[in-house]
């Protein structure tokens, strides 16, 4: 595992060069609690040298702890960013310093206000709580369908006797 995303230029040929590898999550030099990084940023590149500009594109990967702006329970999230992209003039050095590229990509990619329940799957309970009063004022009491069919997937799962 490469300390940094150092890139030695006379690595790369004339038809470019893929890049792909961790470099531990250190780099982003995140000291806001809100985001906790759980592993090392993964990345996917492609790097070429056009001219008297490198450039690099490709994906990038992450997975962090949050912590939920609405209910403030922790839940994880891996943050993917398939557009990163980055050019640079050449104006001598043999080397070029992708990780300050990587890291601003990153933080300005990272959710301003984190929700627990942002894939659509996972239920926020300081939202489902706003949302079940806001129901139970306009519906009355009635019992929401998707219960009952927890019920019968439950139902189904009936634990068979042994033979
Ligand atoms: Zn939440």
């Amino acid at each position: 595992m490469n300390p940094v995303l150092l890139i030695h230029l006379n690595q790369i040929h004339e038809d470019g060069l893929h890049l792909e590898g961790e470099v531990p999550s250190e780099i982003l030099d995140l000291e806001d609690p809100l985001y906790r990084p759980t592993g090392p940023i993964q990345y996917s590149l492609d790097l070429g040298i056009s001219g008297h500009s490198f450039f690099a594109t490709g994906s990038l990967s992450l997975d962090f702890t949050l912590e939920c702006v609405v209910c403030l329970r922790d839940f994880q999230r891996r943050l993917r960013l398939d557009e990163f992209a980055m050019q640079l003039d050449l104006t001598g050095p043999e080397t070029v310093d992708l990780t300050p590229y990587v890291r601003e990509d990153i933080l300005l990619a990272l959710p301003t206000h984190p929700h627990c329940d942002w894939d659509g799957k996972s239920v926020c309970p300081g939202a489902a709580a706003i949302l079940s009063k806001t129901e139970q004022e306009s519906r009355g009491s009635s019992v929401a369908p998707s219960g009952s069919a927890a019920w019968d997937a439950l139902n189904k799962l009936n634990i068979q006797p042994d033979p």
